[in-house]
């Protein structure tokens, strides 16, 4: 028989959390206080955050220790299976080997569980007692509601209007862990009201979700705001996907040449390529790690490198990064978790760079790599997730054109079932195929007063 899947024991669950910003030769660019523009020190981000979360975010250490109670947490889906993808390779006909990461084993569906946990962890260690957080396709927020429940702490989402309108089971099931859960924009935040009155019928962004509970979690002292992607605190805790895979792949007796995960800020590429990417950096290797966006929200293919808000209002500090721009203002297409202007700064040196590559696809490309994969496979990816699966056909087929054996890992970061609703549109022919057009994003990079980089 074949090995299909690649299981590591709890006892090999990972101890650390790995900070890839100690390997890198050019460190990112310092965060900028919009007004000074002078570097902001971690004391600034202290009516948001909990401190053990801020001195991580800003840490220089390699390792950081996970603790205890998370990885015992941690240890009700994790290590997470890892397998080869036999079937996907048939249906490609491909000499290439396929394997992949499963995330959609955790109880939310998703990676975001990783970096949830330890966030109330932390908050509840400082004794707070509410969490605000935005949420896009809805993954996040319930990862969230999904550990503040555990640690006894209040959790307050603000869901994008798109999704909270097309996702109704997702917010039950922030619901069903406890969470309130609101459509933003909302007419209870300053930010939301600004802009429902330039467009009553915005459908919302992620960049506005933000601003919104930024605000609320700045106007209350034992309210902390939580991020679920782009920080370099929640990039390091998603590390341990990739270090549990290279055991992994390891065991497979296999190395990957291309790593693949799509991008929405940057976590769950972070989590599964950054222990790879270690290895090129320290030990010589040259695995390729790309990151795959929408063709509607191109940040890392389209968007430029510069200081920019994180959120739609510009309450964040300035973030060096690529960007499309604060205010631009993604189509309503269905990989909600992808729908956001910027990127990580960790990931945006690096692409700057040239340490990693990014590809864009569009929706249409997307749902069939994802229809194909879940025939193969069986498992029904989240629309997020289905653009790496389309970065994984296209390398699978010019392996099968050149004749070359390549290895290929990619991330599924999560599952599709609460998405049924876009499988529906896709195989009713509503979706099109949509693409930002050159003139969208100049418009919108022209309106951007933030520093340029040189
Ligand atoms: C949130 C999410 C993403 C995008 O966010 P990253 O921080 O870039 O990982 C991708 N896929 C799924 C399933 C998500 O929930």
């Amino acid at each position: 028989m074949k090995t299909r899947k690649f299981i590591l024991s709890e006892k090999e669950m990972p101890e650390h959390w790995y900070n890839i910003t100690a390997s890198m030769t050019n460190k990112p660019l310092p965060p900028l206080h919009p007004g000074t523009l002078q570097p902001i020190g971690p004391e600034a981000l202290a009516p948001l955050f909990p401190m053990e979360l801020i001195k991580q975010e800003v840490t220089s250490e390699k390792w950081v220790e996970i603790p205890d109670e998370v990885r015992d947490l941690y240890a009700i889906w994790r290590p997470s299976p890892l397998y080869r993808a036999y079937e996907l390779e048939k249906a490609l006909d491909t000499p290439a080997k396929i394997y992949y990461k499963y995330e959609g084993v955790s109880p939310a569906g998703s990676h975001k569980p990783n970096t949830a946990i330890p966030q109330a962890y932390y908050n509840k260690q400082e004794g707070v007692k509410r969490i605000t957080t935005e949420t896009g396709a809805g993954q996040w927020g319930s990862a969230l509601s999904f550990a503040c429940q555990h640690f006894g702490i209040e959790c307050e989402v603000y869901m994008v209007k798109v999704s909270y309108d097309s996702k109704p089971y997702r917010k039950l099931m922030m619901n069903t862990w406890g969470a309130k859960v609101y459509s933003s924009p909302t007419n209870h935040t300053q930010a939301g009201r600004s802009i429902l009155d330039m467009d009553p019928n915005s459908p919302g962004s992620l960049g506005i979700a933000i601003s919104e509970a930024i605000e609320r979690a700045a106007s209350d002292e034992h309210t902390k705001y939580a991020l679920g992607s782009v920080l370099n605190h929640v990039l390091m805790h998603q590390t341990i996907i990739g270090q549990e895979a290279v055991k992994q792949m390891e065991l497979a007796g296999d190395m990957p040449d291309i790593v693949v995960a799509p991008f929405g800020g940057g976590s769950n590429f972070a989590g599964i390529s950054f222990p790879f990417l270690r290895l090129n950096l320290e030990e010589g290797k040259h695995i390729r790690c790309i990151a795959s966006e929408p063709a509607s929200c191109p940040k890392l293919t389209r968007g430029v490198f510069r200081y920019d808000f994180g959120d739609t209002v510009g309450m964040t500090p300035l973030l060096p990064m690529y960007t499309l721009g604060h205010n631009f203002v993604p189509a309503p297409i269905h990989a909600g978790g992808l729908r956001y202007h910027g990127a990580g700064v960790i990931v945006s040196q690096l692409l700057k760079d040239k340490l990693i590559e990014a590809r864009s696809h569009d929706q249409l490309e997307c749902f069939q790599a994802g229809v194909l994969f879940a025939k193969a496979e069986g498992i029904i990816p989240a629309p997020e997730a289905s653009h790496a699966i389309a970065t994984v056909i296209q390398e699978a087929i010019a392996a099968k054109i050149s004749g070359e054996s390549k290895t290929i890992l990619f991330n599924l970061c999560g599952h599709g079932h609460f998405d049924m609703q876009s499988y529906e549109d896709y195989f009713a022919n509503k979706l099109v195929k949509h693409e930002v057009t050159a003139a969208d994003i100049a418009d919108s990079l022209s309106k951007l007063t933030t520093p340029e980089i040189a």
